[in-house]
Formats: structure tokens, C-alpha cells, sequence
């Protein structure tokens, strides 16, 4: 990808340095979209005209690998294209997310820049916050309680999904690995739905296995079954902040945990917190 004079304005503003075009590599990806994941979620477009501006200076990481810490590549530009000949899932005018991200261009990344040129590296996945989540139906927070709508039913011949609204930060986007052959391209190969898809279904494995640990101790006497069937139940924002309150109480009920806990990152309280 040519790097223009304006891009380099634009990096000019995270570099401690003024860089050469030749010093860097500069490329395109898709970030999200606002059509309905598996999970029964979308942002909304202002969402993701918000998540444009949270997103620039925000650095990514590849295949989730936090200890390659050199291989990493930063967006400095952002915008929302409205896509007029495609709907999403509710009707709705399909709208996405892309950004701009360069990194340098020395021998450590060399891999790293062929294999995206080759479109091996493609899907992407952004880590964010957002104030609210609304139902669809009847525009009410979920998180409240008083929405009695149920995720992938019809009404008025609708489905109904949760709105992701008013994003608060992002916190970084990654690159996950996928094999070349599938798609080539990052921008034009993008299959936003499946790699968000793939994540949550990931993250939902994840916590819904710290929840299973957790309660075997705390609370022997509960079946596996029932809370497999609580797990099911939650909303991935729920789970989480079940994950983590049992998983401080197991701590404090085992102090050689917690000499033996590595310490961790540390993580916000507020149950808005996704992994999209
Ligand atoms: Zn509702």
C-alpha cells in the first residue's frame, strides 16, 4: 500500500521521530461492522462512528501473542463506509468500520509483512467498552432488568438483537492468523461476522470454564448441569462478572492461591466490558 504524504502526517503524530516512507509499512484492515453476530449483538453505526474515533493511536496485536511485543502495528486513521447495495441481517443499511495501521518495516516484521500481503492475516478482533446495551424491540437497557424480549425471536417481524451503544474505549485490536487459501486480502477478504463470531464463542468458552472451576469449589454441592445451564443463561457480560466474583472468593478461601496467583491483569469492574 502506498503511503501518501497525508499518511504520514497522521503517523507523524505517535512517532518520536519523523519517518521515511521507507522505514515503514502501511496497511488497510476492517475492524467491525454493524451486522448481527452469533451472539445476537451488533453495533450500532453510530456506535462504530464513535469506535472510528476511540481507535486511532491504538496499537494491535497479532494472533493474541502479547509476547511478541515488537510485532505490533498502529492505526492512525479510521472511518465508517456505509456499503448502500448490502443489508445486514435486520435491514439494515450495512455500515463498517476500517482503519489504516502502519508498522516498521525492519527484519523483525519482515514475516510478519509478507504474510499479510499474501492475505494470510486477516481476521481482526477489537477489544472495547460500551455505556449501554439496548434491545432492539424496545430500545430499553438490558442491563436493567425490565426488557422481557428475548435475543433471535421475531417481533413485528423483526429480530430481536442487543445494540451495542455508546462504545467508551477500545482497548486494542488484533490480527488473528487464518490460512491464505480461504480468502486473500485483508480489506477485500474481510469476514467480519465469523471472526467476531469465533471470538465471543471463545471468550464464552473461556469464562463459562472459570465459572465451572470456581463453583466446584465454592459450592461442591451444586451440579455441574444446573450451573451449565446458569452459564447458558447469562449474557456474556453477566458471565464475566460471575467469573470474576467467584473466582475472588475461591481466592479468598485459598490464601495459597493467592501466594501462588501470578498477578493479573487488571481488569474494569463494569460488566460492559467485549471482546468483539
Ligand atoms: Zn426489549
Amino acid at each position: 500500500m502506498k503511503i501518501t504524504k497525508q499518511d504520514l502526517e497522521k503517523i507523524g503524530r505517535f512517532t518520536k521521530k519523523e519517518m521515511s516512507p521507507d522505514e515503514l509499512y502501511v496497511f488497510s484492515l476492517i475492524l467491525c461492522d454493524n451486522d448481527i453476530d452469533r451472539d445476537g449483538e451488533k453495533f450500532t453505526a453510530d456506535s462504530l462512528e464513535k469506535l472510528a474515533s476511540l481507535i486511532i493511536g491504538k496499537t494491535g496485536i497479532f494472533d493474541h501473542n502479547m509476547s511478541s511485543k515488537d510485532q505490533i502495528a498502529r492505526i492512525f486513521d479510521a472511518k465508517v463506509t456505509r456499503a448502500e447495495n448490502r443489508l445486514t441481517a435486520d435491514g439494515e443499511t450495512y455500515v463498517f468500520l476500517s482503519a489504516k495501521a502502519y508498522m516498521l518495516k525492519n527484519e523483525k516484521n519482515r514475516d510478519l509483512i509478507s504474510e499479510i500481503e499474501a492475505g494470510i492475516k486477516k481476521e481482526t478482533s477489537v477489544g472495547c467498552s460500551v455505556k449501554s446495551i439496548k434491545c432492539s424491540v424496545c430500545g430499553r437497557d438490558i442491563r436493567s432488568g425490565a426488557c422481557a424480549h428475548k435475543k433471535g425471536e421475531i417481533y413485528d417481524g423483526k429480530k430481536c438483537c442487543h445494540l451495542l451503544c455508546d462504545p467508551e474505549d477500545a482497548y486494542e485490536w488484533s490480527f488473528v492468523a487464518v490460512p491464505a487459501q480461504r480468502n486473500a486480502g485483508i480489506v477485500k477478504a474481510f469476514t467480519p461476522a465469523a471472526a467476531a463470531d469465533r471470538e465471543l464463542e471463545e471468550y464464552r468458552a473461556e469464562l463459562k470454564s472459570g465459572v465451572i472451576s470456581n463453583a466446584a469449589s465454592l459450592i461442591p454441592q451444586t451440579g455441574r448441569e444446573l450451573i451449565n445451564k446458569i452459564c447458558d443463561s447469562l449474557h456474556l457480560a453477566e458471565l464475566r462478572e460471575l467469573r470474576n466474583s467467584l473466582k475472588k472468593d475461591a481466592e479468598r478461601n485459598s490464601p495459597l492461591c493467592i501466594q501462588l496467583a501470578s498477578p493479573e491483569k487488571a481488569e474494569k469492574e463494569t460488566n460492559s466490558e467485549y471482546i468483539i
